[in-house]
């Protein structure tokens, strides 16, 4: 299933080394998917080290804009937060908002790169219109029941592939993603 499988895969999006495996890659933009990526499922934070790495990557001139399936006000919220623009309840993987999400920030496809923490949404979809996609292990493993369910295909498509280790010139992170025992979120706890 090569549409699949992910161009590279990274542990967390801190293990991605802006220079190296973005801009010396020809990258200059990045569809960035929203929760279990760069926001907790569980307390509905962006962490330290992650908003860190967001605010270095822009600064090193890449532009970035949200892509999220979630419908809440919540990821709206956010955008303005992190001053970034946002495509939500975009059906990941149908190619409509991503195909909205380049024409927001003029990014052309050859040369922007999908990251986020699903096969079957942000990978799958960034392959339908030919972009790179970057999957990571997701930042907690709670997660909507329906999530849940597609981690399991996604544990069969992904086999034993372990995430890119990360060189020692590399950042660290301030903290690493625990494996906490997977607990179900339901639309009632946001
Ligand atoms: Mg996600």
């Amino acid at each position: 299933m090569p549409f699949l499988k992910p161009d590279r895969y990274f542990s967390r999006i801190t293990r991605i080394d802006i220079e190296r495996d973005l801009l010396d890659c020809g990258f200059t933009s990045v569809l960035m998917d929203i929760d279990n990526t760069i926001l907790t499922r569980d307390t509905h934070e962006v962490p330290h080290d992650v908003g860190v790495w967001l605010a270095k990557a822009r600064s090193a001139g890449l532009r970035f804009c949200l892509v999220s399936n979630n419908w809440h006000e919540g990821v709206y919220q956010l955008a303005e937060r992190l001053e970034l623009p946002i495509v939500a309840k975009a059906i990941k993987p149908l190619p409509p908002a991503f195909l909205m999400a380049l024409h927001k920030i003029q990014a052309k496809r050859a040369t922007t790169v999908v990251i986020g923490d699903q096969l079957v949404t942000d990978v799958l979809g960034a392959h339908f219109l030919g972009m790179k996609a970057y999957l990571l292990q997701p930042l907690v493993e709670q997660d909507l029941p329906h999530t849940l369910m597609l981690r399991h295909f996604e544990r069969l498509v992904m086999g034993n592939a372990k995430p890119e280790e990360t060189p020692q010139t590399a950042a660290a992170p301030t903290q690493t993603a625990a494996a906490p025992t997977a607990t179900q979120v339901t639309e009632g706890d946001r």
